[in-house]
């Protein structure tokens, strides 16, 4: 049985408090939230703070607030099954709420929050396993090593980009309240990541993830769809987020079309958005943004699944999303 390393255990009530703890424990703090990965990856060596200081009991963390029409805050302290369940999520921005219950199970959802998805460690079958497997290895770059087992000539780690909502995030326009004892700052979600499997975030470690901010959802349309290898719980192998613009006459004014878990950042394939926009959705246009999809995602042998087979797949996931925005099977946002 893989056991917790020992560590000190904070529990602050305040974001202030929290980030004062942050910073008085230094380089060897980590925020947990749900603990669904921090707490698997410290059993595992992966990750190894000494003190770790759990948002859980935050409130302004675990509020939601606003609707469609003047946008949303979530508190990144919000539960994804609150998230699939909340009824002005579900009204105004049914691509969440739907992308949220494709993550893993519902008593891990229970756990697991937004902010810890949108904060996840990147994947790679020779890192997400135990300290001995590793250590017959001689470990890799990402921790511990000094090679890529999956890229031996590369200086570069490229574990896989694998949280749900990350592309959505993308796509959709979120944007992230980030909080140090430094201050507050904004980004958007578009920025925030790094491709690159051991940087993988443009965040200094010791900023807590306080709200996520989605834009108002008038006059746009978003989706996100999975590939993984079993439908119950799997993480994803390929993630396709679209959000389109379109105008009353059916025409595409703007899109977005962001893949996940083929790069250690989410992909956003602007030869994709180009073929859209200034046409209505038609067979053409969007086999013209599936096959611009295909040409850019480069998956390596890394996650489950073939990595041809996942750029294969690319194609027809890029095309039954906006078939199904399409279809208006997905409601305004
Ligand atoms: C069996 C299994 C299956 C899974 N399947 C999926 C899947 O299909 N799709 C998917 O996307 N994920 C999956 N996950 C991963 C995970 O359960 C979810 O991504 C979940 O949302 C993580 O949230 P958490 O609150 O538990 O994160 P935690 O484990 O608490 O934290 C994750 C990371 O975020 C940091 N963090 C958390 N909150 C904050 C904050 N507010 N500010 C700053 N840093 C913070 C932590 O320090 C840590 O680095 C799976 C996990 C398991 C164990
Ligand atoms: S991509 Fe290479 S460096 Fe990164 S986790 Fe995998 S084997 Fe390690």
């Amino acid at each position: 049985m893989m056991r917790l390393p020992k560590f000190t255990y904070l529990v602050p009530r305040t974001i202030g408090d929290a980030v004062r703890m942050m910073g008085e424990a230094g380089p060897v703090g980590q925020f947990v939230a749900g603990g669904t990965d921090l707490y698997p990856n410290m059993k595992r060596r992966q990750q190894t703070p000494r003190t770790v200081i759990s948002v859980g009991r935050i409130s302004e963390l675990h509020r939601i607030e606003g609707d469609g029409k003047e946008g949303l805050r979530i508190g990144a302290g919000v539960s994804l099954t609150e998230i699939v369940e909340h009824a002005v999520v579900n009204r105004d921005y049914p691509s969440l709420a739907r992308a949220a219950r494709l993550i893993s199970t519902p008593t891990l959802r229970n756990m697991g929050t937004i902010g810890g998805n949108l904060l996840l460690d990147t994947r790679c079958n020779y890192y997400d396993q135990n300290y001995e497997w590793r250590k017959g290895i001689n470990f890799c770059l990402k921790k511990d090593g000094d090679v890529c087992w999956v890229a031996p000539g590369s200086e570069k780690c490229w574990a896989v980009q694998s949280a749900d909502l990350v592309p959505l995030m993308v796509a959709v326009g979120a944007r992230l309240r980030l909080v140090s004892t430094v201050g507050d700052r904004l980004v958007e979600a578009r920025g925030f990541y790094n491709d690159d499997g051991i940087e993988y975030l443009r965040k200094r470690p010791e900023e807590l993830l306080a709200e996520i901010r989605l834009p108002p959802a008038a006059g746009w349309r978003a989706v996100y769809k999975k590939l993984r290898r079993r439908g119950a719980f799997d993480f994803p192998v390929l993630g396709v987020a679209a959000r389109l613009d379109v105008e009353e006459g059916g025409t595409v004014v703007g899109a977005r079309v962001v893949l996940g878990g083929v790069a250690p950042a989410p992909l956003e394939v602007e030869a994709a958005a180009q073929a859209l926009v200034g046409h209505r959705l038609e067979e053409e246009s969007m086999r013209a943004a599936a096959e611009a999809c295909y040409l850019r995602a480069r998956p390596l042998d890394n996650t489950d699944h073939l990595m041809n087979y996942r750029k294969q797949m690319a194609r027809p996931f890029v095309l039954r999303a906006l078939q199904e925005l399409k279809a208006g099977m997905t409601d305004a946002g």
